[in-house]
Order: structure tokens, then C-alpha cells, then sequence
């Protein structure tokens, strides 16, 4: 099992040697993705990743900075299927929070070329709070946060079981608070958003909270991050400990690194 992140940087301006934000979880041949920002397609593809093992993707919110890349993304799955037509069909499963903005997407890739049709099929579903996806190997489920307001447009966190390790991904939240009803349950690796908030406050905080999680992990940074980053590291570390790190892209790890925080 592998874990990469591919964008670190939150909705910024464009920043040298960061995208927006977007991470997969490589499992039993399959890749399931988790946020879709800009480049992330061509990241994983230029890095040697096969990206016709894409099988799930699931979004946290509509924002440009998660969903700027799914396009892209999609299109060169099917690039890759035109490339290599001896590739057997298969099935990508899209959880989207917002069937017209998903509509809107499609649309764009049906003007692309040959109406984007054939390749492989793309199967989209509307994230809902609960279980998304259930088997022995993997399972998402997901609870909506406060990121947005929630009457005009969802945003979802999303809580991942891949074999033994548990994971949080904070998505976009209002507060690390969001994610309690999952941090509840402890986990092997917190995902946890900087964009909004002082990553120092919010390490001191999930430390003072006593929630079990082996590894904190900040990602989707902001400005205080993007400029100090070993500055913000070390304020980081001196609040919640030597098992928390900030992302950077490109940035992979095993469970075995997890199980002994060496991220
Ligand atoms: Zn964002
Ligand atoms: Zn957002």
C-alpha cells in the first residue's frame, strides 16, 4: 500500500513546486483517489504511475482547488485507454458532492474528442453523509463539515479504512472539531488541512485533545506554511511531536512508515 501526495498547496495563486491539493491511495492494483486539484493527472503520470488503475475518486467539495484537475484527470485516463486499446474495460466510480457542477465537468469532456466516448466507463454518485464505500480492503465513509454553508453548497470529510490503517482526511473544514466524530474513533494518519487555520494552534490543540492519531500530516497549505515551512515545522513538532510533518508534492509513504512515524 502506498499513499502520495500530489498537491499540497491550498487555493493559492499558482506557487513554484506545489499544486492544489489532490493525494491517492495505491492499493491491491487500483488507485483511489482522494481530491482531484489541478496537475494531478500529469503529476501521477509523469511520476510512472499507471493511471488506467484509477478506480474511485471521491471529492471533498466543488472548490477549484480539489476539483481543478478531475477533468484533466478523467481525459487522460481515456487518453491512455486510446494508447494502449488492448487495456480490458473497466469502471471509474466518481463521489461528487454536487450532481450539476459533476454535469458541468461531463459536459466539457463530451466535446472532447469522439464525444469522449468508449475507453472506459465513468460512474458518478453523490456524496452523502454515511458509508460510501464498504469491502474488506477499503472503506470511505464520509460526514458533512462546516467549511461551507452547508444550505448552498456541501462539504464533506471523509474517514478511509484501507486494510488495517485508518485515516482521516480533514478535507476543508471550518475547525479540526469538524472531523471529531471521526477522530473519536482514533486513526493511523490525520490528513488535516493548513490553508485555514495556524497549523501550530491546531497541532497544540488534536495534542490536548488526546485523540489517538500516529500521525498528523498537514496538507492543503497556506501562506504560513508556503513561506516558512521549516519554521512552521519546527512550531509543529515542538506542539504535537516528532510524528507530524507537512506535505509536500510528490511526497510518498507506506503503512509501515505510519506504523513507525516515519513519514
Ligand atoms: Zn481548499
Ligand atoms: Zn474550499
Amino acid at each position: 500500500m502506498r499513499f502520495t501526495i500530489w498537491g499540497s498547496c491550498s487555493g493559492t495563486e499558482p506557487m513554484p513546486g506545489r499544486h492544489h491539493t489532490s493525494w491517492t491511495l495505491e492499493q491491491n492494483g487500483e488507485i483511489t483517489w482522494f481530491d482531484a486539484g489541478e496537475n494531478c493527472g500529469y503529476a501521477a503520470h509523469t511520476a510512472g504511475r499507471d493511471i488506467l488503475r484509477t478506480r474511485r475518486i471521491f471529492i471533498t467539495h466543488s472548490h477549484m482547488d480539489h476539483v481543478g484537475g478531475l477533468l484533466h484527470l478523467l481525459w487522460a485516463i481515456r487518453k491512455m485507454t486510446t494508447m494502449r486499446p488492448e487495456t480490458p474495460s473497466f469502471t471509474v466510480d466518481v463521489y461528487f458532492p454536487e450532481m450539476q457542477v459533476y454535469e458541468g465537468l461531463m459536459q466539457i469532456l463530451r466535446c472532447t474528442e469522439g464525444g469522449f466516448e468508449g475507453g472506459y466507463t465513468i460512474r458518478p454518485h453523490l456524496v452523502r453523509p454515511g458509508t460510501l464505500y464498504d469491502t474488506p480492503e477499503l472503506t470511505v465513509r464520509c460526514l458533512a463539515n462546516h467549511h461551507l454553508d452547508a444550505r448552498n453548497q456541501p462539504s464533506y470529510s471523509y474517514a478511509i479504512r484501507a486494510d488495517r490503517t485508518g485515516v482521516v482526511w480533514s478535507g476543508d473544514v471550518r475547525t479540526w472539531r469538524d472531523t471529531e466524530e471521526f477522530l473519536r474513533e482514533g486513526c493511523d494518519l490525520m490528513l488535516m488541512e493548513s490553508g485555514h487555520h495556524d497549523p501550530a494552534v491546531v497541532a497544540a490543540e488534536l495534542k490536548g485533545a488526546g485523540y489517538r492519531i500516529g500521525n498528523l500530516l498537514f496538507v492543503h497549505h497556506g501562506r504560513r506554511i508556503l513561506y516558512d515551512p521549516y519554521g512552521q515545522l519546527e512550531k509543529i513538532r515542538g506542539a504535537f511531536g516528532p510524528n507530524s510533518q507537512i506535505a509536500c508534492d510528490g511526497m510518498t509513504f507506506s503503512e509501515d512508515d505510519l506504523a513507525a512515524h516515519r513519514l
